[in-house]
């Protein structure tokens, strides 16, 4: 039997694009709705459902001694729409009821995304965190980690003792962020305070602005871990989502010290302002889409140009996206651009169809026949069935699903004229080779690599398609950087890049 400090285990983990449609319970039980036990069961698999954080937070306390979990929910559906205002009271009432009965608690640990929305409200995780503040009352330590496209509201700041948020983008860093979240709940538990001063700027950084592995964000997180001391706990700044739509959008600068506000408060301000200096370079770099398929035409036409990858980044799954725009495809079918090869494309039907008729098979394929949003247009040509698969794969390649199970539905590997394209049933990100190689199509052996993803195929494509090989596409789509493509609602502005004319000071401590 378990012994030692009581924790309790929550998560929803969901990063809201207000322009997406909604989800609702049966979106969370298609991707991961955990309850009590099953938590733990899943900490423990090989190939766990759950995000690397709330794992390497399990698996941290299992070998800092004995403890014992206090598993609530696990909600996670990723990127997609606000959830249903109906369905999250729900779900806040199961984690109320599940944490009331579980008290006394000596902790609380939150695997959050960030960034929801709900269709009625702005703030479902700070909502979440104060609910949890008012059952466990003021000296309970609450840790929750974020990843770094969150949305930071005072109140979640205010409920929560410290905040943790990844510092990679692709995220690879999430099992550690779990880690250290657990080493941070030691020390609260043996009675260090932790101290955290905040400051968001208005600044909404397009998705495509906010990679790590170099560039204005990457830089000023790379600075900020300098910065870390004896007396310095965690840094953590969040690039932010910005299709999330809310008053509280803006990159935001969380300091946590060992109780020493004066120092978390100089740290905070310093990083703020060196951002606030150069916010100019958050401006994306994005290619016309009649340009790409010029290029993928050339590229398809002279074998002594190095192949490319075209990020699909304006129908990226993995911030809302649906998945299945059909500008790219169709311009290149159109164009017959050779050796182009496109993942992975969201339709069920259409992949239901292939599965009844069979590999080889020839059809007419009528993409997005039963698809309602604006940007899903319809888009039929020839095809041929190249191969089908129940889409069960493992994440391959290093990146933020690299040794995960996921979950594609019913797949099918369908050639329509010289593009090769693989249709899949769940909605999902392009996340590495696998889901391309799975299906029996080579990647190396491609001339154009068209991604359904913002960038996070960055980190499983890298020895392939180092960043000069990657060229983002301004196609329209949910998901696109151009900012101006919005009605934005939600912003406090003005807000930079918007308002080109944003002024900012910093606060007067
Ligand atoms: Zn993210």
């Amino acid at each position: 039997m378990s012994t030692g400090k009581r924790i309790a285990l929550l998560a929803l983990h969901l990063e809201s694009n207000r322009f997406a449609p909604p989800v609702s319970r049966a979106d969370f039980e298609e991707k991961v709705l955990l309850y009590g036990d099953e938590i733990m069961q899943d900490a423990v698999q090989e190939h766990p459902r759950m995000v690397g954080t709330m794992t390497g937070f399990i698996h941290a306390m299992n070998k800092a001694g004995p403890w014992t979990p206090v598993p609530i929910v696990n909600a996670d559906v990723g990127a997609a729409g606000p959830i249903d205002h109906e369905f999250y009271l729900e779900l806040k009432e199961e984690m109320r009821e599940r944490l009331e009965a579980a008290m006394p608690l000596d902790a609380v640990y939150f695997g959050e995304h960030g960034a929801a929305v709900s269709t009625e409200i702005h703030d479902p995780d700070g909502d979440l965190f104060q609910m949890a503040r008012e059952i466990v009352g003021p000296d309970v330590p609450i840790i929750s980690t974020l990843d770094l496209h969150t949305n930071i509201s005072q109140e979640m700041v205010d409920a929560t003792d410290a905040l943790i948020i990844y510092r990679t983008n692709p995220h690879v860093d999430q099992y550690e962020r779990g880690v250290e979240a657990a080493g941070a709940m030691q020390e609260l538990l043996g009675n260090v305070k932790a101290t955290t001063a905040f400051i968001r700027l208005p600044i909404v950084a397009p998705q495509v602005t906010q990679l790590t592995a170099s560039g204005p964000y990457g830089e000023i997180i790379d600075y900020g871990q300098t910065l870390i001391d004896e007396d310095v706990m965690n840094i953590s700044i969040a690039g932010g989502f910005t299709y999330g739509d809310t008053p509280h959008n803006g990159m935001a600068f969380l300091v946590t010290t060992r109780d020493d506000l004066a120092k978390a408060r100089k740290i905070c301000r310093e990083l703020a302002e060196r951002v606030w200096a150069y916010r100019d370079r958050f401006t994306p770099q994005l290619t016309a889409l009649e340009d790409c398929i010029a290029d993928a035409v050339a590229r398809g036409e002279d074998p002594s140009l190095p192949s490319v990858i075209i990020a699909d980044v304006a129908d990226n799954p993995g911030g809302g996206g649906r998945g299945n725009t059909a500008w790219l495809l169709e311009g290149l079918h159109d164009a017959g651009a050779k050796g182009a090869i496109l993942g992975v494309f969201n339709d069920a039907p259409l992949a239901a169809e292939a599965h009844a008729l069979g590999i080889g098979a020839t059809f007419e394929a009528h993409f997005n026949r039963e698809e309602t949003d604006q940007y899903s247009q319809p888009f039929a040509a020839e095809a041929t069935i190249l191969s089908l698969s129940d889409g069960k794969i493992v994440g391959r390649d290093p990146g933020s699903r690299k040794g995960m199970a996921i979950d594609l539905g019913p797949t099918a590997a369908l050639q329509v004229g010289t593009v090769t394209v693989i249709v899949i049933s769940i909605r999902q990100q392009c996340i590495d080779l696998g889901y391309f190689e799975n299906f029996g199509v080579s990647v190396a052996d491609a001339r154009t690599v068209v991604v359904k993803s913002r960038g996070h195929f960055r980190a499983g494509f890298l020895p392939l398609f180092p960043p000069d090989r990657v060229i983002e596409c301004d196609a329209p789509g949910l998901t696109s950087p151009n900012l101006e493509n919005f009605e934005w609602t939600g912003f406090q502005r003005p807000i930079f890049p918007l308002d080109q004319e944003t002024e900012w000071t910093p606060p007067d401590w």
